[in-house]
């Protein structure tokens, strides 16, 4: 689907930032939380009053009462504010409270039922939305929800991208996967792209280098939760941070510019440049001739009727090629992903070749 966005506010350097507690818990903190916040020239404060838990009987937001409380901090602060709407009902009562922006979590995104529903509720109205990526790694999902955002008529639409749901060890609450998300702006470019570092990270040792690493990345902004006492935060504690903290995080920040127009700078990197494609012409090269090897191997083993996989062999690989790859500064997460993408293809290539032989 072709679409075209517009952005979310004024805003034309970066990032844009958006910042607030977890949920809001009482009025008192919501308003503690904007004031600090507005001295700081946020963007957009952001707070949740319905929360989607993973398990029942943890605090689930304060529900309607707490939209009071945002309309306060609007007229207070003169902040714009958004929060979390996953139903019909979510959207009707937030802008009945003239709630600024709109965004999706990522247990909504997963499911289109609910992203319909939202999009049903909000047709014709013009109010921005911030799309969260879908708890589990499916770029498909994601530009779902947004397709679906936008046939409702929302032209101001930009992504969240707060990480994906991860089984096994990772010192992260939900994992990056970067490349998700730059294929995500790479197929839509003029898309708002905002990291959420706090739910990435889960906790707070972590939040500059991931907001950092998104700067780098192009993003435009950041949305972080910011409370005024993290540790007693009615959920998501140990991600949060007060407002000091934020600041100097935000201070801390690296805004580095897309390009340049220097012409030494673009002289430069273009011959730079010409290296790597030279490189990556001849790694390619080299692993078309692999291939060729393999499927030789592959059809000397069908001839002797032996398996494709030897484990011993496949060890051998690993153990040598790590060591060597060592030697060159590549390290060993890079160099698994490489070589298993290799083996998978030979294997691939050399199945191919025992099935075409045993159909023939
Ligand atoms: C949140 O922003 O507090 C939240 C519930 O996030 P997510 O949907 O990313 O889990
Ligand atoms: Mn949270």
């Amino acid at each position: 689907m072709d679409m075209q966005f517009q952005p979310i506010g004024e805003k034309t350097e970066r990032p844009f930032i958006i910042a607030g507690p977890c949920s809001a818990e009482t009025e008192g903190q919501v308003m503690a939380t904007a004031q600090a916040l507005a001295k700081q020239n946020i963007d957009l404060f952001r707070s949740g009053i319905w929360k989607p838990r993973t398990r029942p009987g943890s605090f689930e937001g304060v529900g309607k009462e707490g939209l009071a409380w945002l309309k306060r901090v609007k007229e207070e602060t003169g902040l714009k504010v958004t929060t979390e709407v996953a139903k019909a009902d979510h959207v009707y009562e937030a802008l009945k409270y003239g709630i600024d922006v709109l965004w999706l979590g990522a247990r909504t995104t997963v499911n289109p039922f609910s992203v319909q529903e939202v999009a049903d509720a909000i047709s014709g109205m013009d109010i921005p939305v911030l799309i969260k990526n879908p708890i589990n790694p499916d770029l498909k999902l994601w530009i779902g929800a947004i397709e679906r955002i936008y046939k409702a008529g929302v032209r101001k639409i930009g992504v969240i991208h707060r990480g994906f749901s991860f089984h096994g060890e990772t010192k992260y609450r939900n994992v990056p996967r970067w490349q998700i998300a730059i294929e995500l702006k790479r197929q839509f470019p003029d898309l708002m792209m905002i990291c959420d570092n706090s739910h990435i990270c889960g906790r707070r040792d972590l939040l500059l280098d991931v907001a950092q690493e998104a700067m780098d990345l192009n993003y435009d902004g950041v949305m972080t939760e910011v409370h005024p006492r993290p540790d007693e935060a009615w959920s998501d504690a140990a991600q949060q941070i007060t407002p000091d903290v934020f600041q100097e995080l935000v201070n801390q920040l690296v805004i580095r510019q897309e390009t340049s127009d220097n012409a030494e700078f673009l002289h430069h990197i273009d011959d730079l440049r010409h290296k790597i494609d030279e490189l990556d012409d001849e790694l390619i090269k080299l692993l078309g001739e692999r291939m060729t090897i393999s499927e030789k191997i592959g059809e000397y083993k069908k001839r002797n009727n032996i398996a494709i996989l030897q484990t011993s062999r496949w060890n051998e690989i690993l153990d040598q090629t790590m060591d060597k790859a060592a030697v060159h500064g590549l390290s060993k997460d890079f160099m698994n992903v490489i070589l298993r993408a290799i083996h998978q293809e030979s294997i691939d290539r050399q199945e191919k070749i025992m099935n075409r032989q045993t159909a023939e």
